[in-house]
């Protein structure tokens, strides 16, 4: 697992070119078992724009056939051989991008499942064809199986373990257990919480040893540093950066830190960043931003306008309650004074772009559905928020598309238009090189081979949002 991440840490060093060639790898396993034929089971897109994703680049008018749920061919409309029983849609005019992946998602436990399964939905609405799961629990490793075979209309899923904490990691003996024990039930990475030092250490050792990766966030005592030393495979939010920057002997005493360092953010040294930025990339560990939980609560915004906004018709209203507490609650008043708040969403935006410009490896996520971030639809925001911070809308695109594939290293992960490749895509009525806006305007959503068309996208979400008023 560890020589696979450095291996896609290089990947993302060396860009397209290892994609190709991943792509090419996938056309020789596809070959290489023979395709089952069930003619009712192939589409074509015919004569699309597509874009691939592995460069900056459209295809213009191409026509791209999927069978039992991968892309077998993408070739010029004219050349393209289209089965005679495949189903056609009409390509002429718009585009074809890859689904999304949200990378710091969560999703309901067993509870409820009505409400997990809107929540599902509501990610593939948005064209977020995989999500990784930060919160885990057992209910979700069976989930996760069910979802791959196909019988779900829900994304693709990777779950993280439930979160460690002292209670479950209480000493280093616990913590190497505990690491054990997540990587026998199956989960795919170790949400990391907050642990004491030696407890961080114990399960980096043992984590490492049996193959399991962990990220999310940083505890206390361990900071940046010790978490990029111990190859921690993704820091969500930018955990521990604004103390990190913080210069040695600068006044903490009797400081709250706050969200994510928001009550030293008036000490932060920005000379600091390029060895924050050196460090990190040094290490390979991937950053999920999450820009929008925090601009969310920092903005000056009232909470009680935010939940009036479109997308907040399909939250059950208890959870909007929940938001506006959240932004009202004295911890989220005292963290996002007005000059902190704006200190703290300018300074994440300036380590977005430094990051970025510099190649570390980052991933898009937005953490829904936590304060304000609607599932599938927070992550139209996060985009927004990115290019607002200085990436492109294709650079953007990167980090939803082909670096989470590149992050889980699965040879069926989606991420580019390629044949092999799994056929997770979203066809849209204009460019979204252009205006990352674009990526909201649908045609459809392909899960997996299965063809979502925008009216039946919409038909659901009109029944989400009555269970939702109820
Ligand atoms: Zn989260």
């Amino acid at each position: 697992m560890f020589n696979a991440f450095a291996r896609q840490v290089r990947t993302v060093a060396i860009g397209s070119f290892a994609v190709l060639f991943l792509n090419a790898a996938l056309m020789l396993g596809a070959c290489a078992q023979p395709r089952q034929s069930q003619p009712s089971s192939v589409t074509a897109f015919v004569g699309v724009n597509v874009i691939p994703m592995d460069r900056e680049a459209v295809l213009e008018n191409h026509t791209v056939v999927i069978d039992d749920g991968k892309i077998i061919s993408v070739e010029p409309a004219d050349a393209a051989e289209i089965p005679q029983d495949a189903r056609r849609i009409e390509g002429a005019g718009r585009w074809l991008m890859p689904g999304l992946t949200e990378m710091h998602g969560h999703v309901p436990g067993p509870d409820d499942p009505a409400y997990r399964d809107n929540v599902l939905f509501l990610y593939v609405a948005n064209g977020v064809t995989t999500v990784r799961n930060m919160a885990g629990d057992p209910s979700h490793l069976a989930l996760r199986d069910r979802i791959a075979e196909r019988g779900l209309l829900a994304p693709t899923l990777y779950t993280a373990s439930p979160w460690l904490h002292s209670g479950v990691a209480g000493s280093p003996e616990q913590a190497s257990r505990t690491a054990r024990d997540y990587k026998a039930a199956g989960y795919d990475l170790i949400k990391i919480g907050s642990v004491s030092g030696d407890a961080y250490s114990a399960m980096a050792d043992t984590a490492r040893d049996i193959g399991i990766p962990f990220g999310g966030h940083i505890p206390e005592e361990v900071g940046l540093t010790g978490a990029l030393d111990a190859r921690q495979l993704s820091i969500d939010h930018f955990d521990r950066y604004v103390e990190f920057l913080v210069p040695e002997g600068a006044h903490t005493d009797g400081l709250e830190r706050g969200f994510f360092g928001s009550g030293w953010v008036h000490l932060v040294d920005e000379r600091r960043i390029p060895q924050a930025v050196r460090r990190t990339l040094a290490a390979g560990t991937w950053n999920v931003p999450t820009l929008s939980l925090v601009e969310h609560l920092a903005s000056p915004e009232a909470p009680e306008d935010m939940i009036k906004w479109p997308e907040m018709r399909y939250m059950p209203r208890k959870i909007l309650d929940q938001w506006v507490r959240a932004k009202r609650g004295q911890q989220a008043e005292t963290s996002f004074r007005p000059p902190a708040a704006r200190r703290l969403v300018e300074l994440r935006r300036k380590l977005l772009r430094s990051l970025h410009d510099a190649g570390a490896p980052i991933a898009l996520g937005s953490d829904a559905p936590q304060f304000f971030n609607v599932p599938g639809f927070s992550i139209h925001h996060e985009m927004r928020m990115m290019v607002a911070a200085g990436l492109t809308p294709y650079e953007v695109l990167v980090t939803g598309t082909r670096n989470p594939a590149l992050y889980f290293d699965d040879p069926h992960a989606n991420g580019t238009i390629a044949p092999g490749q799994r056929a997770d895509l979203i066809l849209l009525e204009a460019n979204p090189l252009v205006d990352l806006a674009n990526v909201q305007r649908r045609v459809g959503v392909m899960l997996r081979g299965r063809w979502v068309p925008e009216e039946d996208i919409q038909a659901r979400l009109g029944r989400i949002a009555e269970q939702a008023a109820q």
